[in-house]
């Protein structure tokens, strides 16, 4: 049978446009269908447009905190130029991946995509277009069709005053007062920023601490610093409801706990408690694919869904939801269909959270690996001994290093200063199952933070020189 193409991807984020590249330059014939934006959430409304304001509110926060260096500035941020500046990044990307498209010789079509039978498609395209609904025919489909925020019952995200992520990352102008319902990354990373550049923030979570998949060695930096910056954190709160205030122009916030209600008044109201996947728009159940109880497409190792000849990549196919898993998995799915000669082997996923200090793990945390039997060594430097943290007066946060009991590198925990850069060195030790004597006979160039992670590796075997060891 001729097909219209070889592999049609639906879904035109880093998973998505990634494997169709890929796919591209193996020799097939590939469609990306997109049904609202070229970029997806990373590039639209996710890690581009807040690390993008995440920088500019950093560099406004430290200019007005170096008094101590003897640089005397009051900045003041004009949030509508920010936001105009933040917009012009995002289209620069989000144009250059179409053009990247283009250019590796990929079909695009503007539309909704949904299965109709085993092997044909339906694209579903603005009013009005004359080919809206027609039919196209694959040989193989890749879903990539990504997630969306969770709502609260109650708190209607189309209600000017209750904002998501995509709406707090796209708005032109700052509340004066925010509340950020949810101490989860996003919520985190955005009470900072927003914190960052004057607005008055209040973080409530249910939960008894913020970043739940993280220790309290690691949160509690984080919350220090954001309890400086003068945000108000409640934990053990549960967001209820939701009214407008007459009296002030501004929302209020009702809040539960397990023996009070509360109230919290603000301009807008940020709930940022989670991601769920978009499974439903490809109408899976018409042809048998599968889901969990989450909406999360089920796939096999090698990213095949219930049905042999679709895959399911990136945040749609499960946790952790995170754009490089999206990448990793786009390679896989490409290479199974036109296998090349490359190996992508199975990878420790690196996590980075961009809040103040950055945090960023690889692998195993200690707990984890001796629950999984592991023997470990820890090595562990705080970041006040190393001298490049030192001249940034960056000193809350530490490297440590996780090895198995033969020295090999099973993971490691950041916090501080370029966390997210630095991961990657620990990223490529646990990928090459390095030792750390190894990382620790690696010339590190000086000053530089990277010097902790080698200092950390030397600890492992209680040698670090510019700290006790423990
Ligand atoms: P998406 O990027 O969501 O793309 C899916 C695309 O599919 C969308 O464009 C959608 O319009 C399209 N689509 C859906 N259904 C159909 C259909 N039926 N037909 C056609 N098109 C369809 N990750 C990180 O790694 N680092 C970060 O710092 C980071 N920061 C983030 C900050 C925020 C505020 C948010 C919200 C997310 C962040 N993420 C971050 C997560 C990251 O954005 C996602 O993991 C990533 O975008 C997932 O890529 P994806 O291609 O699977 O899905």
């Amino acid at each position: 049978m001729g097909y219209d193409t070889e592999v049609l991807v639906i879904g035109g984020g880093p998973a998505g446009y990634t494997a169709a590249i890929r796919a591209s330059q193996l020799g097939v014939d590939v469609t990306l269908a997109e049904k609202d934006a070229y970029g997806g959430t990373c590039l639209n409304t996710g890690c581009i447009p807040s690390k993008a304001l995440i920088s500019a509110a950093n560099m406004a926060h430290e200019a007005g905190t170096a008094a101590q260096m003897g640089i005397d500035a009051n900045p003041i941020v004009d949030y509508s130029t920010l936001s105009n500046w933040k917009s012009n990044i995002v289209s620069q990307f989000t144009r250059s991946v179409e053009k990247l498209c283009k250019a590796n010789n990929i079909s695009l079509i503007d539309g909704e995509v949904q299965f109709e039978s085993d092997h044909t498609a339906t694209v579903t395209r603005t009013e009005g277009d004359e080919s809206n609904g027609t039919s196209i025919s694959f040989q193989y489909a890749i879903i990539a069709t990504g997630s969306k925020p969770i709502s609260i019952p109650g708190f209607n995200y189309e209600d000017e005053p209750i904002w998501n992520s995509s709406h707090a990352l796209t708005a032109s102008s700052s509340p004066d007062e925010l509340v950020v319902v949810g101490a989860g990354y996003i919520g985190m990373e955005l009470a900072t920023m927003f914190s960052k550049i004057g607005t008055d923030v209040t973080v409530i979570e249910a939960l008894d601490d913020a970043l739940p998949a993280y220790g309290s060695d690691v949160t509690h930096v984080v919350k220090k610093r954001l309890k400086e910056l003068g945000v108000d954190l409640q934990f053990g709160e549960r967001a209820a409801s939701w009214n407008e205030s007459t009296d002030t122009g501004q929302v209020e916030l009702v809040t539960e706990s397990v023996d009070e209600k509360k109230t919290y008044l603000s301009d807008r109201i940020l709930v940022a408690i989670g991601r769920e996947p978009i499974s439903e728009t490809v109408a899976p159940e018409k042809i048998g694919i599968t889901r969990d109880d989450r909406g999360f497409i089920e796939t096999d190792g090698s990213l095949r869904t219930s049905r042999d000849h679709i895959f399911a990549i990136g945040d749609v196919a499960g946790e952790p939801m995170l754009a490089h898993k999206a990448n990793h998995e786009a390679i896989r799915a490409a290479r199974s269909i036109a296998p090349d000669e490359s190996s992508v082997s199975a990878c420790a996923v690196p996590s980075v959270i961009f809040t103040d200090p950055e945090i960023a793990t690889v692998g195993y945390t200690q707990e984890e690996a001796e629950a999984d039997g592991y023997d470990t060594r820890i090595g562990e430097i705080p970041l006040r001994s190393n001298g490049r943290a030192l001249s940034m007066a960056e000193t809350d946060g530490f490297v440590r290093i996780i090895t198995s009991q033969n020295g090999s590198i099973i993971g490691g925990t950041i916090v501080g200063p370029e966390a997210s850069e630095l991961i990657s060195e620990i990223a490529l030790a646990v990928q090459l199952e390095a030792k750390a004597e190894q990382v620790a006979a690696t010339i590190h160039p000086h000053p530089t933070l990277a010097e902790a992670i080698k200092e950390a590796a030397e600890n492992v075997r209680d040698k670090a020189i510019h700290s006790l060891n423990r």
